[in-house]
């Protein structure tokens, strides 16, 4: 993932879909409508189901990292370095 130090990496694609309970972002639409199942700090694994999320508007640029998705030399934790964030927060749960 961060092979590319030192060179301004290209701007990341929008992601096209968003677990509505952990909200970790996905750029393939193959995910969509799938089990997150992202571990958890607690062991068990993300019980949500990837929503689509394909509107330009419900994503906005990572103000913080100007969506490089880095912060001088570590990863954003605004956006976790995925240079997007959730615009429109009203997920369903
Ligand atoms: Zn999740
Ligand atoms: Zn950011």
């Amino acid at each position: 993932m961060e092979a590319t130090a030192g060179l301004s990496a290209a701007k990341r694609d929008r992601p096209v879909g968003i677990c509505p309970r952990c909200h970790v972002v996905v750029r393939v639409f193959d995910q969509i409508g799938k089990k997150c199942a992202k571990p958890l700090p607690f062991g068990a694994k993300c019980p949500g189901v990837i929503r689509s999320a394909l509107a330009a508007d419900e994503w906005t640029e990572c103000p913080d990292c100007g969506a490089s998705g880095r912060i001088n030399s570590g990863v954003c934790t605004q956006c976790e370095g995925e240079c997007w964030l959730y615009y429109k927060r009203r997920l369903s749960t």
